[in-house]
C-alpha cells in the first residue's frame, strides 16, 4: 500500500512512517517542518520506499499530486502544543482549518480514504470523566487562547465527518491524548519532555499550577498501532475514535517519577499559570479517556506502561 502522511516529519508522523516502512508499505511524507523537524526522519531517508517532500500542504498542486498518488491519506499536519497556540493563535487557526479543508477536498476528488488527527482538547473543561466520543463538548470563552485549539480542532471533526455523511469520503476521525515518547520536543510545552530535560540538565522542574491536575500518557508505539489499525477495517469509516491510556498521573507526581527516573538532584518549583501561560489561562484539572469503543472495534489497548514510557524518553533526551 502506498500512505501519504502529512506532517510525517512530526513527533507522531515519523513514528507512524517507521511502523508503515517497517511492515513493508510505501510511505510519502509532506512536512513543512515549521514544528516537524529533518532530525525526526533522517534515519528513514535511506530506505529505498520513503519518500519525503518538504512544502506545505496550502501548495494545492502538490498536495492533490500526493493524495492521488496514495491509497490511504494519513492528515497529521497541525499546529499543536499549548504554549505555541497561546503565542501563536493565528497561526493554530489557520493552519489547523485551511490545511484540513485542503486535504479533505482533494481527497474527495478521488475518494482516497482519509485519516484527521484530533485532539483529547476537544473535550475541553467537560467534566463528564472519562470522556467518551458521544460526550458533550465544554468550551471556554473565545476570549481565552487556548480553547483556539480545540475550536480549530473541532470543527476540522464536524467537516471530516461532514465529507462522510454528505459525500461518501471514506474518513476516521481520532482525538489523542496525551502522547508521548522519543523525539517529542518540549519546545511548544509538552510536560514529558520539559521535565527529562530539566531534570536531566539539574533545572528546576517547573510544575505548572498546583500540580494537583491530571493526565494519562500514552506511549507513541501504541498510539502508531491504533491509527494503522483503524485505517484497516473499513467498517469504522464515518466514526470518531478515542486513543489513550487510562492511568493517571498528577502533574507533580510525574516531575518526581521523572526526576527519580533521571537520577536527578532537580528541585521541583511551582509555576503559576499566568506567568507559565496567560492571565486568566485555563487548565484541566483531569482528562481521561474511555477507549471501550477502539477497544470494541479493532481490540486495542495501550500496552505500555508509565514507568517504561518515562524511562523512553529521558533515554532519548540522555542520547541526544
Ligand atoms: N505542565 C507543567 N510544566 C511544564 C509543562 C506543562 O506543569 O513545563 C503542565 C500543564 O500545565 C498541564 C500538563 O502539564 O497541566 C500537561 O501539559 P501539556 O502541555 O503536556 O499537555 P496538555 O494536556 O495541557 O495538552
Amino acid at each position: 500500500m502506498r500512505y501519504l502522511i502529512t506532517g510525517g516529519a512530526g513527533f507522531i508522523g515519523s513514528h507512524l512512517a517507521e511502523e508503515l516502512l517497517r511492515r513493508g508499505h510505501e510511505v510519502y511524507i509532506l512536512d513543512d517542518l515549521s514544528t516537524g523537524s529533518i532530525n525526526n526522519i533522517r534515519h528513514l531517508k535511506t530506505h529505498d520506499k520513503f519518500h519525503y517532500v518538504i512544502d506545505t500542504v496550502m501548495n494545492k498542486q502538490l498536495t492533490a499530486e500526493l493524495i492521488d498518488g496514495a491509497d490511504i491519506v494519513y492528515h497529521l499536519a497541525a499546529a499543536v502544543g499549548v504554549k505555541l497556540i497561546v503565542e501563536s493563535p493565528v497561526r493554530t487557526i489557520e493552519t489547523n482549518i485551511q490545511a484540513t479543508e485542503i486535504v479533505l477536498a482533494l481527497a474527495n476528488k478521488k475518494k482516497r480514504p482519509v485519516f484527521v488527527a484530533s485532539t483529547s482538547e476537544v473535550y475541553g473543561k467537560s467534566e463528564n470523566l472519562p470522556f467518551r466520543e458521544d460526550g458533550d463538548l465544554v468550551m471556554g470563552a473565545t476570549t481565552k487562547g487556548r480553547w483556539s485549539y480545540a475550536c480549530s480542532k473541532a470543527i476540522d471533526e464536524f467537516l471530516t465527518l461532514a465529507y462522510w455523511k454528505e459525500r461518501k469520503l471514506p474518513t476516521v476521525v481520532a482525538r489523542l491524548f496525551n502522547t508521548v515518547g522519543p523525539r517529542q520536543t518540549g519546545q511548544y510545552g509538552m510536560v514529558v519532555p520539559n521535565f527529562a530535560r530539566q531534570a536531566l540538565a539539574g533545572q528546576p522542574i517547573t510544575v505548572f499550577g498546583d500540580g494537583k491536575q491530571t493526565r494519562c500518557f500514552c506511549h507513541v508505539s501504541d498510539v502508531v498501532r491504533a491509527l494503522i489499525g483503524l485505517m484497516e477495517k473499513p467498517e469504522g469509516y464515518g466514526n470518531v475514535y478515542n486513543i489513550g491510556n487510562h492511568q493517571e498521573v498528577s502533574i507533580l507526581d510525574l516531575a518526581k517519577q521523572i526526576r527519580e527516573i533521571a537520577q536527578s538532584k532537580s528541585e521541583i518549583v511551582f509555576v503559576p499559570y499566568e506567568k507559565a501561560y496567560e492571565e486568566g489561562f485555563e487548565d484541566m484539572p483531569r482528562r481521561v479517556p474511555d477507549t471501550g469503543k477502539i477497544k470494541n472495534f479493532i481490540g486495542w489497548t495501550p500496552t505500555v506502561a508509565l514507568p517504561q514510557i518515562l524511562a523512553d524518553v529521558v533515554e532519548f533526551y540522555r542520547r541526544n
